[in-house]
């Protein structure tokens, strides 16, 4: 499988994102406020989540052909390395990802967002305080706590 790189629209840098398949592997760019005399292009080859960060490689270059020379050395070393499973960890993170962003774009909340209702009685018994029948019992146990001046978590 050979990388392919895809021009980022609206970024005031020139920047190419590194693809392996489907995978988003590097990014190679201009650099941001650097001086005139030094490298301009720099170039950062991994992936994460499935690869550690110390894994990943990176390096600056003085041309774009240069950087992408680079990377593609770094790349070769990488890829053996590499487990199949990595590139499904990555895969897996990046359609969570969209599937949050899905949920969040139907105006719904991830189950994490919203806030529980669960309480736990003194008694030990966890029930949640928005049902009446389920709380009822346990409000006795509740005041008779708060009445000796105990507090309720
Ligand atoms: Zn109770």
């Amino acid at each position: 499988m050979e990388l392919n790189r895809r021009r980022q629209k609206d970024v005031h840098h020139e920047t190419w994102h590194v693809y392996y398949g489907d995978v988003h592997v590097g990014t190679i760019g201009v650099r941001a406020g650097v001086p005139s005399s030094a490298p301009q292009w720099g170039w950062n080859c991994g992936f994460y989540p499935g690869m550690e960060p110390g894994q990943q490689q990176h390096g600056i270059a003085a041309s774009f052909e240069d950087a992408r020379a680079d990377f593609e050395t770094a790349w070769r070393r990488m890829l053996p390395t590499l487990t199949e499973a990595a590139f499904d960890e990555w895969r897996d993170a990046v359609a969570s990802r969209a599937e949050i962003r899905k949920i969040h774009e139907r105006g719904e909340k991830l189950p994490s967002e919203i806030p529980s209702s669960m309480m736990r009685c003194p008694c030990g018994v966890v029930f949640d305080s928005h049902n009446p029948e389920e709380s009822l019992p346990h409000r006795a146990h509740i005041y008779a706590i708060q009445a000796k001046g105990g507090i309720i978590r």
